[in-house]
């Protein structure tokens, strides 16, 4: 067994036969209706649930599902989450009503083999990090296995309480993503190129500068790319910019400039007059955009772009270059998504972050065409800002406490 990645305590040093493990996973799937439509996040759980299943373990599997903000939400409740989980690791599982009492502490005394609690972000105490909280959760079980990569930016109870209270080790999807992508931050095989888009340039000025370190080459589409233009002096119509970061932008753009990181704008785009389906649109070049909106890059955009990743040996790709969930705006994204397709089969090493990244992926059918497809959108990001993830640290805190 290889040891974990920043000597992080693993499931092989840690005493799981016949004991009570709780589990925490990132069960939090898109819904539609009720329906789970992206599975990843479960399919990804399953690989450390059947390792501790085998090695003797019972299970409190908990996660957290939307944002109940504290309250029970019926229609957040994990149920069809359960009845998935169920199928893929194919045994019954009790789900309890309750995060934590008296129902949820019978069914973990009890034999059943797992036990899948109800979403924890049902309790107030979870996102507060309340201590009593936290006791309580921790009084389920006996050892306590971090696999929520998604969730480990977050200083919430069951992530950065339960290391504390319990024996723990971090589960393999999450050693798995900390390895991958700290990839992209040391001894990247070049040219290492960061495709960027999706909707706000805010959410990832962080990321880009620190990406600015290490990358050869960004090319930046979605609506991410209109206040890079305005800050370049273009103008963009009426596509999305955020007016309040445009000097931030100068400033990133400049270092760009002083560490020669080629920065790839779109010079053509989808112009709509407005963002919704069916709308009237065409392609123009930027220049000819005047009161319209763009909602993807244009075809000459994604030639350049494409070129670009084509040359890469690293590629990290986090947002989409238009309006995908449009079938007509998706053509951008659905370019550069079969370009790393490409450049992960002539060897490259790619990995895609981000929540609506990853359902691009899902819905052109090309999850396997990276190389990593990181189940974390935040997470990955904080990480890649090289940012030491709460629940991380605290898994680390836990492995020095027990040396
Ligand atoms: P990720 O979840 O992969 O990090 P974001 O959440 O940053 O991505 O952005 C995804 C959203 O950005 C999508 O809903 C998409 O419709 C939107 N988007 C992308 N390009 C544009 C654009 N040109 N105008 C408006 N919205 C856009
Ligand atoms: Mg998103």
């Amino acid at each position: 067994m290889t040891p974990g990645p920043n000597s992080l305590p693993t499931i092989a040093e840690l005493d799981v036969e016949g004991k009570r493990v709780i589990v925490r996973c990132d069960l939090n799937v898109p819904l539609a209706d009720g329906a789970i439509t992206d599975d990843l996040r479960i399919r990804a759980a399953v690989p450390t649930l059947r390792a501790l299943l085998d090695r003797g373990a019972r299970l409190a599997v908990c996660s957290h599902l939307g944002r109940p903000k504290g309250k029970v939400v019926e229609e957040l409740r994990l149920a069809s989450v359960g009845v998935r989980l169920a199928e893929l690791l194919g045994r019954d599982l009790t789900e309890t009503r309750d995060v934590v009492g008296e129902e949820a502490a019978m069914a973990c005394e009890s034999d059943v083999p797992v036990v899948l609690l109800e979403n924890l972000r049902f309790e107030p105490g979870e996102e507060a990090n309340d201590p009593a909280f936290a006791d309580e959760l921790a009084s389920l079980g006996d050892a306590y296995v971090n696999d929520a990569f998604g969730a480990s930016h977050r200083a919430h109870a069951s992530i950065v309480a339960l290391p504390r209270r319990l024996p723990c080790a971090v589960g393999y999807l999450l050693a798995d993503e900390v390895t991958q992508l700290e990839r992209l931050l040391h001894d990247v095989e070049r040219p290492y190129v960061a495709v960027l888009g999706g909707i706000k340039v805010s959410d990832k000025l962080d990321v880009v500068g620190n990406l600015l370190e290490v990358v050869d080459a960004m090319c930046v589409g979605g609506a991410m790319a209109f206040t890079l233009l305005v800050a370049k002096g273009q103008k963009v119509g009426r596509s999305l910019v955020e007016d309040d970061r445009v000097e931030d932008v100068k400033e990133m753009l400049q270092r760009a400039a002083s560490k020669n990181v080629a920065i790839h704008l779109p010079v053509d785009v989808v112009a709509a007059e407005s963002p919704e389906p069916g709308a009237a649109h065409k392609t123009v070049s930027l220049s000819r955009i005047r009161d319209r909106m763009g909602v993807d890059i244009g075809p000459k955009s994604a030639k350049r772009f494409s070129e670009v990743i084509a040359a890469a040996k690293t590629v990290l790709w986090n947002g989409p270059m238009g309006i995908f969930e449009i079938e007509e705006y998706a053509h951008g994204t659905k370019a550069v998504a079969t370009a790393i397709a490409e450049a992960t089969r002539a060897g490259a090493f790619t990995v895609a972050g981000g929540g609506d990244s990853a359902a691009a992926l899902n819905e052109l059918g090309m999850t396997d065409a990276v190389s990593h497809l990181s189940t974390g959108g935040g997470a990955s990001l904080e990480l890649l800002e090289g940012r030491d993830l709460p629940g991380i640290r605290a898994l680390r805190d836990a492995g020095r406490r027990n040396q």
